[in-house]
This record gives structure tokens, C-alpha cells and sequence, in this order.
């Protein structure tokens, strides 16, 4: 695959995919700008190459065409403060103007796009639109990865229309380091999994029952595993259906040698609320009116133990109701004994949703090795599948 580190940009116009789905204020301001703040590495390398580029995202979910609330006009401001370059703006994304913004940009400019989504055919992969934005660039650079399982018109459809196709650097951090975990893992391997459906993670943990040595399995998930084994599991969140499965993944895991590590203990509450009524119950044995919202001490350290032994570790999914102040010790456990494996030289990489918010909450962010932002994307990945947006680049 082409990356941008190799690629020379000197003399072309870089149509580069990005992921510019910023959280915006009434005001139009931006709340969170780490998604623009981690594409300045791409854009810098094209323009220090002697190229310019046009940059195209989407922003929120627009259902009927333009709507001011999501038009990327509000992003120009904070864009060419960024990049330190006044940012120019194509008002729609495809049409005459747009081509005659793009092909009066000298070198070392910046053009950004209107949103994309204002096409429904952008969302549906519709071919011509792909071919039309084609036009706008010589070369295109996808660096998007949080949209690399979708295929769009931007994200995937449209590399048939290019020769040169390139990989961003936000895109090649996120395969390199999921690689790590899926292609080249040092074992022991561990991947910690919780959250709060299986129905969610079933097909994570199908992938890795074939390369992992440990599976810790915690969170709401872990319920459905001590039902379907015949424990008492009180009110706690589980999935009926899901429990042939949960038996499934257990005996596959004995055949495979996987060793999976489900919690020995509980933190339980009479009630969904940081201000429940709580106390430890040994798994299987959660009364009636209670349910299980944390994993308990003597988990955390069995836990712990298995982490501190890994080369590699992946970590997706809370062991509890982490957003609850009462029930947040078991994923500062694990939080904590990452950092720790990841001090003495384990590769960890901490990926999709709500673990990424935890690390973040207990600003951990920076003792693990990566902390994805790929979201459903990772997740797609890590269950193995072909991403539609880096097919196309390699394609
Ligand atoms: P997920 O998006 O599947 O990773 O799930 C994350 C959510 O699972 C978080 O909002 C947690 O509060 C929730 N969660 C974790 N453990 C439990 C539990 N024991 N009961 C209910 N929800 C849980």
C-alpha cells in the first residue's frame, strides 16, 4: 500500500478524504478539534512537498440535503488557524465552482469542500458522484480511517477513478498498530473484553479465539456467560439468545487452549444508580432484585495478574458502569495494570468506544502504546473483515 511517507506530492493536487465529524456547538464552534489536530501530519507532508490539497469530510447526519448547522463554512476559521495558511472554501462539494477553485490552487494551498453528505449519493456509494469528485484531484489520499468500513463514494468507490491512490498517515498509524495485534502478536496475548451487550463483541472474540492465549471477559457481557452456565445472576443485563453462543465460544475456546478468565466477583446494586445499595457477591450467586455493575477485588487482581504476564494486549469494552463514579474500579483496574504491562514492554493498544472514553477519563491515554479513534471501524477490523476503504487504496 502506498503511504504518504513515500509518496512525493511536489506539483499535484491531493484530494484527501478526511474525518472532519467535529462536535459543534449552538454557536457553530468547534468542541473537540482531535480529529482535525491529528490530519496536520498528512496535510503538512503534501504541502511541504510542493502539493495542494482539497480536503472533503462529512459532518453529522444531514437527511435532506445542505443545512447550515452542518455545512463545513464553520470549520475554515479554526482550519487556517491550524494550518497556518487561509483555508479557501468550495460551497458545493462537486459543480463548476468547485473544479475552478480546485484548479486554481497553486502550491501549498488548502481547499476544503463542502459536506459531502449534502449528496444522499455520497452515504449510498453512487458511482457518478464518485467519478465527479475524482475530477477535483490528481492524486487521492484517504486518511479517514473512522470511515474505512463504510463504502461511500469518498471513503472507497471512488479509487477506481485514480491511479495514484495513498494512504493518509492517520489511516497508516491504525493499520500498522492493528496489525500488531492481529498479524504480528507477541504471545502471551491478551484481550480484555467488556461492554455491555455480547451480541456486540461475538464476532471480536470468534477472531481472536484463534490468535489470543487469554480472553478476560468482564462487563455487562459476562452475565449472559454465568446464566447460560446456570448461575444466579439476579437482574443483571444479559441476553437470553445469546446464550447457546456464550456456551459456544467456551467449549471453543477449551478445544483451541484459549483461556478465557470470566470475573470471580461482583460488585452488585439493588438499583441502576451511582446512590444504590451495593455489596460483592461471588459470580452465580447474585440474589433476586440485585444485578451486577462492576467486577469485584479479587477479580481485578486475577485480572491484573494475567495482564502483567502479556507481550501483547488489546483492550476493548468497560468491565462495568465506568460513567458511575461506584462502579468504575474494575476498569481502573485493568486501566491501571495496562499501563503497568505496557511500562515493563508489552505492546497495548486500547480500541472502539467506550474503553477509549475510560483511558481518556483516567488519563491513561498516553501509558498505553495506542489509543485507537477509529471506533466501529477497529471493531470491523479486529472481527476480521476487509475494510472497504483500505481495499481501494490498495486496489
Ligand atoms: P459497549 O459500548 O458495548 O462497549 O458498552 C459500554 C457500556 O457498557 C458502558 O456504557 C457501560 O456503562 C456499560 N456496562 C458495562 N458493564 C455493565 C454492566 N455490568 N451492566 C450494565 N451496563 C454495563
Amino acid at each position: 500500500m502506498q503511504t504518504v511517507s513515500t509518496f512525493n506530492f511536489a506539483g499535484k493536487k491531493a484530494l484527501v478524504r478526511v474525518d472532519f465529524n467535529v462536535p459543534l456547538n449552538e454557536r457553530f464552534e468547534i468542541t473537540d478539534d482531535t480529529r482535525i489536530k491529528a490530519t496536520i501530519p498528512t496535510i503538512q507532508k503534501i504541502i511541504h512537498d510542493g502539493g495542494s490539497v482539497i480536503l472533503m469530510s462529512h459532518l453529522g447526519r444531514p437527511k435532506d440535503g445542505p443545512i447550515e448547522k452542518y455545512s463545513l463554512r464553520h470549520l475554515v476559521t479554526p482550519l487556517s488557524i491550524v494550518f497556518g495558511v487561509k483555508v479557501k472554501f468550495a460551497p458545493d462539494c462537486i459543480g463548476e465552482e468547485a473544479i475552478r477553485l480546485a484548479s486554481e490552487l497553486k502550491a501549498g494551498e488548502i481547499l476544503l469542500l463542502e459536506n459531502l453528505r449534502f449528496y444522499k449519493e455520497e452515504e449510498k456509494g453512487d458511482e457518478a458522484f464518485a467519478e465527479k469528485l475524482s475530477k477535483l484531484g490528481d492524486v487521492w489520499v484517504n486518511d479517514a480511517f473512522g470511515t474505512a468500513h463504510r463504502a461511500h463514494a469518498s471513503t472507497a468507490v471512488i479509487g477506481q477513478f485514480f491511479s495514484e491512490k495513498v494512504a493518509g498517515f492517520v489511516m497508516q498509524a491504525e493499520i500498522e498498530n492493528a496489525q500488531k495485534i492481529l498479524e504480528y502478536a507477541e504471545r502471551p496475548f491478551t484481550a480484555i473484553m467488556g461492554g455491555s451487550k455480547i451480541s456486540d463483541k461475538i464476532l471480536i472474540i470468534e477472531n481472536l479465539l484463534d490468535r489470543a492465549t487469554d480472553i478476560i471477559i468482564g462487563g455487562g457481557m459476562a452475565y449472559t456467560f454465568f446464566k447460560a452456565q446456570g448461575g444466579k445472576i439476579g437482574k443483571s443485563i444479559h441476553e437470553d439468545d445469546r446464550m447457546p453462543l456464550a456456551l459456544e465460544i467456551l467449549a471453543k475456546a477449551k478445544a483451541k487452549g484459549v483461556n478465557i478468565h470470566l470475573p470471580v466477583d461482583n460488585v452488585v446494586a439493588d438499583d441502576f444508580s451511582n446512590t444504590a445499595n451495593t455489596q460483592t457477591c461471588a459470580s452465580g450467586e447474585i440474589p433476586d432484585g440485585w444485578e451486577g455493575l462492576d467486577v469485584g477485588e479479587k477479580s481485578r487482581e486475577q485480572f491484573a495478574k494475567v495482564i502483567l504476564a502479556s507481550k501483547t494486549i488489546l483492550w476493548n469494552g468497560p468491565m462495568g458502569v465506568f460513567e458511575m463514579e461506584n462502579f468504575q474500579a474494575g476498569t481502573k483496574a485493568i486501566a491501571v495494570a495496562v499501563a503497568e504491562a505496557t511500562q515493563n514492554g508489552a505492546f497495548s493498544l486500547v480500541g472502539g468506544g467506550d474503553s477509549v472514553s475510560a483511558v481518556n477519563q483516567f488519563g491513561f491515554n498516553d501509558k498505553v502504546s495506542y489509543v485507537s479513534t477509529g471506533g466501529g471501524a477497529m471493531l470491523e477490523y479486529f472481527e476480521g473483515k476487509t475494510l472497504p476503504g483500505i481495499a481501494a487504496i490498495k486496489g
